[in-house]
């Protein structure tokens, strides 16, 4: 066996060409080179092998914000054979005792933030925090690291917007392919300069790490995301590109824009819809550096709009990249017609291989149900409307909130805004917008109504108008329905 496409071959192949590349750099200054960070994980590896008897086939839980702790500790698992489970950061100390003992974890690695937290999980699962870790990896313990007789494989939660988490099995990578869709459209290099402020946790974040390990490139990273001081770091640091999720764009352009701009090439959002308006918002600021990427922990990247597509169509998802087929199917699984709304299906290299639970994807002819609604322009450009379970039946017509939110949104009073449907006796469903103002302004609900009426179908038309302080939202930024629903009880 080799160490092949593994996050733990990537590692050594980087730090076999590019030993004193630097890696990592933490906020609070810790540097660390492609040979220094391998180091470090293979002696995590070691000290939790032979200190605390992991093996190859177990499963440990790993809950940190991204700093270069996680990175160690999921290299340390992929070095021996063990599945790593990234636990979503927003978890309630509930749904870590769920967490933990569906995915059967026999460690939880964790940052001191989360020490509360995590008290109320079984006194026999060890946990680590950041001075125990620290610990293992200057404990190194002897043993010789082989390749193991099975992958690691990395465990993605699914955030449960719409249910509890799901594990998600992440695939390994067994070529170029994922890394060619990424740079055939976006212009990243080998040795860049990149910041991920999108959680490593979720998909999105975990790819960027991914992407940044072929690219030997140099990691920054803050442990929270704020809009002053990425800029900051992104000046500093002299970063090449930014990956992020969509509202952190948004809260990008809520602070003065620093000046000069910091150098970017390229800001790569994906894990939700782009607010309507805000690509060109950004790039009137930062440069034509924008690009959104469609996808899921279940598909990866499906399509990717690059700055070109955003001045043209500024909520676009663009098209499929290299080695991606992607369909948009009717009920009977028929194609189409142009321009009509269809599911997302979408086709490969990049698939996940399951949830943990056993369950699965529908699948049709090699391509899996996104679950999403989407329609191509005559362009050729993706328009994803949402996920089918949020379209809005009112009175027998179909609404995507994202139509109406993205109107909303190009208000001037309006910060942000999301749309619901809510239980009607009279049309069965009808639409609740949710308003977070500017700070200062004020808007009159009718005055929102006739705004929607001009633009909009009258069955699009919200008649709940409720003003909030803010939109509650999940760790990648997605509003959650959930939570506004409660507001109806
Ligand atoms: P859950 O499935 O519980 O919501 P999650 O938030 O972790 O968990 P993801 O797999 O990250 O789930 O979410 C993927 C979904 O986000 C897609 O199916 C799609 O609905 C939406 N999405 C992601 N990127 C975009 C994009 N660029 N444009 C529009 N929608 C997007």
């Amino acid at each position: 066996r080799t160490w092949g496409w593994s996050l733990a071959g990537e590692l050594r192949q980087a730090a076999g060409r590019d030993p004193g590349r630097l890696a990592v750099i933490d906020e609070d200054g810790t540097e660390l080179t492609y040979q220094h960070l391998l180091d470090r994980a293979e002696r995590m590896a070691r000290s939790m092998r032979a200190g605390l008897g992991v093996q190859a086939g177990d499963r440990i839980g790993v809950l940190c914000r991204n700093h270069h702790g996680l990175i160690e500790t999921i290299v340390a698992a992929t070095l021996l054979g063990v599945d790593a489970v990234l636990v979503n950061t927003g978890l309630s100390a509930a749904q870590l005792v769920t967490v933990a003992e569906e995915q059967r974890l026999r460690l939880l690695v964790h940052d001191d933030e989360f020490a509360e937290r995590v008290l109320g999980l079984p006194a026999e699962l060890p946990r680590l925090d950041e001075r125990a870790r620290e610990e293992l990896v200057a404990g190194a313990l002897p043993g010789e690291l082989r390749p193991p007789e099975r992958d690691g494989r990395i465990i993605v939660l699914t955030s449960g917007t719409t249910g509890a988490p799901k594990g998600a099995r992440r695939p390994t990578p067994s070529g170029f392919g994922p890394l060619v869709s990424i740079i055939d459209r976006i212009p990243l290099h080998t040795r860049d300069r990149v910041m991920i402020t999108a959680p490593i946790f979720h998909t999105w974040g975990f790819a960027a790490l991914q992407v940044c390990f072929a690219l030997r490139a140099t990691i920054v990273l803050q442990r929270r995301f704020d809009p002053a001081a990425t800029l900051a770091a992104l000046v500093d640091h002299r970063c090449d590109a930014l990956f992020a999720v969509p509202v952190m764009v948004q809260r990008l352009l809520e602070v003065p824009a620093p000046d000069p701009r910091p150098p970017l090439k390229v800001v790569a959002v994906s894990g939700s819809a782009l607010p309507g308006g805000l690509a060109p918002k950004f790039m009137d600021v930062y440069g034509d550096v924008l690009y959104n990427l469609y996808g899921s922990t279940e598909v990866s990247w499906a399509s990717i709009a690059g700055p070109q597509d955003l001045r043209a169509a500024p909520t676009t998802a663009g098209r499929p990249p290299y080695g991606t087929r992607l369909e948009l199917l009717d009920d009977n699984g028929q194609p189409v017609a142009n321009g009509q709304v269809g599911r997302i299906f979408v086709g490969n290299e990049m698939l996940f291989e399951g949830y943990t639970s056993g369950a699965s994807r529908e699948t049709r002819d090699g391509l899996l149900d996104t679950g999403d609604l989407g329609r191509l322009n005559p362009d050729g450009l993706l328009f994803v409307d949402g996920r089918a379970d949020d379209m809005i039946v009112s009175g027998g017509e179909n609404v995507f909130p994202s139509e109406v939110e993205d109107l909303l949104a190009q208000l001037p009073q309006v910060r942000e805004a999301a749309v619901i449907g809510v239980p009607d006796a009279e049309y069965g469903q009808r639409l609740s917008a949710f308003l977070a103002l500017h700070p200062g302004e004020t808007l009159d609900p009718e005055a929102v109504r006739e705004y929607v009426r001009h633009y909009l179908a009258r069955f699009s038309v919200p008649r709940d108008v409720i003003f909030v302080k803010y939109l509650p939202r999940n760790a990648t930024g997605k509003v959650l329905s959930r939570e506004l629903r409660r507001y109806y009880g």
